[in-house]
């Protein structure tokens, strides 16, 4: 198989993960939701896991709404946010994102424009990072919703979350925060905002399993966008997976546990290739450079060389992306790399890797010798 270093798109699942899950297909099954002994164990494993996320986040379980992923979550968030404003008489319309967010929050906020709202996208600096003065320019008492990400799932960059929420708290707005690719690398402390996604495919647990924090002292709640049996507050109706929320729980449980170790090992490998391409003298340009970026994770360019085609002749021996897995195949270019500065040129040049918890030194030494010899000095 090739290295993997492709945990951006998504990460191998933690083995202690696979273990929790592997009972609650056949031995263990059962609906949460049914009233009969194999429902009530499986209700009592989901609530578990449910406190696992919520510690690793810093909230009440409560406060958690189980969903597919953070695409849906972030769907959620702000459509239903939306939805509440309208229904709810709040007047306002402004809906402020950052221009890198990932789809699923450009794309929902987008869809609401139709309804009568205002996207408004805050600009990014040339390392990725949101423009906190252009935010405070963009933030006003129209402002309904302000999105950020915690982390961006491209180039890796840190957000100053801290700085977008105390603007918005000012101007009486909502936050919400897609933290897909934050949750499980930074200690991320969710108790000042309203609404943050998760992803459990990010942090080593299961794919097709995602979380909603909805906090109780948030002003608005959201509001379903799909209906049905009314499970899970009602935010999110539809039986509740409970291989894949274990998974996810005991995924939660180990990246809170390992967070400073995992940080340390993927800066360790992502330094360790570096050094290695540097050996061989190949040239590279990293985008976003180490203190604003999350650990383990790289955008490079290779000048001269087109991502694609050293993505095509890496192929079977290591797995990278180019700038966006989430528009492979396409021709346009990177959203994030176009906001953050770059050409065209230089987007399609680019390629993204991450080390995860489970790449080793040989994974790191290795990758950098199939690029040496695929770019050449
Ligand atoms: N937000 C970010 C920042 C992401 O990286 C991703 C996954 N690429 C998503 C949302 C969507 O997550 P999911 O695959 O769980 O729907």
């Amino acid at each position: 198989m090739p290295i993997y270093l492709d945990g951006h798109s998504t990460t191998p699942l933690a083995p202690e993960a696979m273990e929790a899950m592997a009972p609650w297909w056949h031995a263990q099954v059962g609906n949460p939701h049914s009233p009969h002994l194999s429902g009530m164990l499986a209700s009592q494993a989901v609530e578990t896991a449910r406190a696992e996320l919520a510690s690793l986040i810093g909230s009440d379980p409560q406060e958690l709404v189980f969903t597919s992923g953070a695409t849906e979550a972030n769907n959620i968030a702000i459509r239903g946010i939306a939805l509440a404003a309208l229904e709810s008489g709040v007047g306002r319309r402004d809906i402020v994102v950052s221009a890198i967010e990932h789809k699923s929050v450009l794309s929902s906020a987008r869809s609401l424009r139709s309804a009568g709202f205002r996207i408004i996208e805050a600009p990014v600096d040339v390392n990725g990072i949101v423009d906190i003065s252009a935010l405070e320019r963009l933030v006003s008492t129209e402002t309904l919703l302000v999105s950020v990400m915690a982390v961006n799932n491209e180039v890796g960059s840190i957000q100053p979350l801290d700085q977008v929420v105390r603007m918005a708290r000012a101007a009486g707005a909502l936050v919400h925060v897609d933290a897909a690719q934050g949750a499980g690398k930074l200690p991320l402390d969710l108790a000042e905002v309203d609404l943050a996604s998760l992803s459990s495919h990010k942090m080593y647990g299961p794919m097709g399993i995602g979380a909603l924090f909805i906090s109780s002292a948030a002003p608005l709640r959201p509001l379903p966008v799909f209906f049905g049996g009314g499970q899970e507050a009602g935010i999110r109706p539809g039986t509740v997976p409970t291989p894949l929320v274990v998974g996810f729980g005991a995924a939660a449980k180990i990246s809170r546990e390992r967070l400073k170790a995992d940080a340390a090992h993927s800066a360790g490998l992502s330094a360790l290739f570096l050094e290695e391409l540097r050996s061989r003298q190949v040239q590279f340009i990293e985008n976003v450079s180490v203190p604003q970026r999350v650990s383990g994770s790289l955008s490079l360019r290779f000048p001269g060389n087109d991502a694609m085609s050293i993505i095509a002749r890496a192929g079977d021996r290591i797995s990278i992306s180019e700038g966006s897995a989430c528009t492979s195949g396409q021709i346009t270019a990177s959203h994030v790399l176009l906001e953050m500065g770059f050409t065209h040129h230089e987007a399609a040049e680019t390629v993204r890797l991450y080390f995860s918890r489970y790449n080793t030194e040989p994974d790191a030494t290795d990758a950098a010798v199939v690029l040496s010899e695929i770019v050449g000095r």
